[in-house]
């Protein structure tokens, strides 16, 4: 598998640690307000390598948090607190608002066919850990504290800008519109880790620490429910490009600060979905989510296909021409594989390896959608037999999961597998002289209606 490592600004070849067991961390959702469908595009994005690498034979154990409290509007420690203003705008409490959220946004991911990750947890279940990991910071020197809050020392760490390229002046107040001027910071790029001075008087979600009542930064909790549900050696940490600064850049920092050593070796960004005014943001107002789609009459599917068609570190323009397009293409693709017929032919193996060959080497190309898809059409117009196409194209949709498959044709295709398979293995009993394991397989299939035959062009079979 290759892909783009935003820490080295390359295609590299992915080597996991253990070979068996990939860990994957990937940013989740702040729960203040829907998911837009940019947001979307991110966790389609992921999904897609979480199921490609899988697809290619790696086990995943994937992690994600669910973000409820730390998070601001600048991404930094200044502007408004994200989940205060969720609550303001719907008079409820921040517990309320999360809780509603993290359902809409599990809502979204199903309608979506994005896998749920294997471990999904709430910033705020996880507040020891990060008392734990600043507790350390402190005593080794990487931390301080200052006017009450806990702020990292970037000075302290070598290559603090290695993942994003940036230069220090760009750091410089007034530079970047959301850097205000901390005075309590030794260095304009120092971030909190613990904050005890809120300057939001209204803030209910606090916790005991060694430094006061308070609340942690946003970035201390990707780092630590990381490294408590995956362990000191991260495989892949994903996010969306505007996640590579500054918050993966201080989770590098504040993390190997912690461990004393290289902590994550892959970093992959999705590219944004803009729309006709640029990067799709919650801040510009309006803006589009999944619910929305369907009440236009969308299929939120075809947003997926919408997706996966350009590439994950392509900007994405969206507009609803470009929907209407991917609807017909797509609805034409459901028609086309709707007529094929399963029922009367054999799966070809070298067919079928060849294929799946080539989608294989499109995912591995660091995951180049278009060209998976591309070969699900070259499937199509193959002349294949009939059902070496539905086990091709059901196996395809098990990474581009566009519900390819109506479901008579699966258990069809799963049925026709499972007696080839059955008729092998009575075969190679046949073959070892065991005839009695022979004809437990013949019983086994007549019990449930399956009658093979014994002939010169070899087994066939009859279903009654
Ligand atoms: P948030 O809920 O704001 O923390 O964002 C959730 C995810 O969506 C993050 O990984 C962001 O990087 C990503 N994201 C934000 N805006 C966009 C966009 N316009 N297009 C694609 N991904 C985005
Ligand atoms: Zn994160």
């Amino acid at each position: 598998m290759k892909l783009y490592n935003t820490l080295n600004h390359k295609i590299e070849d992915f080597i996991p640690h253990n070979k068996s067991l990939v860990t994957m961390y990937t940013c989740g959702p702040t729960v203040y307000h829907y998911a837009h469908i940019g947001n979307l595009r991110t966790y389609i994005f992921e999904d897609i390598l979480e199921k490609s690498l899988r697809y290619i034979g790696y086990d995943v154990k994937r992690c994600m948090n669910i973000t409820d409290v730390g998070h601001m509007t600048s991404d930094g420690d200044t502007g408004e607190d994200k989940m205060l203003k969720g609550a303001e705008r719907e008079h409820k409490t921040v517990w309320q608002i999360a809780e509603f959220y993290t359902n809409e946004f599990k809502k979204d991911t199903e309608k979506l066919n994005i896998k749920w990750p294997d471990i999904v947890s709430k910033a705020t279940d996880n507040i020891d850990e990060y008392i734990k990991i600043i507790t350390k910071l402190l005593e080794d020197g990487y931390a301080y504290e200052a006017a009450g809050n806990i702020y990292f020392d970037v000075a302290k760490v070598n290559n603090y800008y290695q993942l994003s390229g940036k230069n220090p002046d760009d750091l410089k107040t007034g530079v970047r519109d959301d850097v205000e001027l901390d005075k309590a910071k030794h260095n304009p790029a120092d971030f909190v880790l613990w904050f005890t001075v809120s300057k939001f008087g209204n803030q209910v979600m606090k916790w005991d620490s060694p430094w006061g009542v308070g609340y942690p930064g946003w970035h201390i909790e990707c780092s630590g429910i990381s490294m408590k549900y995956l362990g000191e050696y991260l495989d892949i940490h994903c996010g969306g490009v505007d996640n590579i600064f500054p918050h993966h850049t201080n989770e590098i920092a504040q993390s190997e600060s912690y461990l004393g050593h290289k902590w994550c070796n892959y970093w992959c960004h999705g590219e944004h979905l803009n729309d006709n005014r640029g990067k799709m943001s919650k801040s510009s107002g309006e803006f589009l989510t999944v619910s929305l789609l369907e009440e236009k009459g969308y299929n939120p599917i075809v947003y997926r296909y919408f997706c996966l068609k350009s590439h994950y570190r392509k900007q994405l323009v969206f507009s609803y021409d470009s929907l209407d397009s991917a609807t017909t293409e797509y609805n034409k693709l459901i028609g086309r594989i709707k007529n094929i017929k399963t029922n009367d032919s054999d799966i070809n193996n070298d067919d079928y390896n060849h294929y799946n060959g080539l989608f294989k080497e499109a995912l591995e190309n660091d995951l180049n959608t278009s060209s998976a898809l591309t070969v699900l059409f070259d499937v199509l117009k193959s002349d294949i037999s009939d059902s070496t196409k539905i086990k091709l194209i059901s196996d395809f949709d098990k990474v581009l999961s566009l519900d390819l498959i109506p479901q008579e044709k699966k258990i069809d295709n799963d049925l026709k597998e499972y007696i080839t398979n059955k008729i092998k293995e009575r075969s190679e009993a046949k073959k070892d002289k065991n005839y009695e394991l022979a004809d437990k397989i013949r019983d086994e299939l007549k019990e449930k209606g399956i009658i093979i035959k014994d002939g010169r062009e070899g087994t066939t079979y009859e279903i009654i």
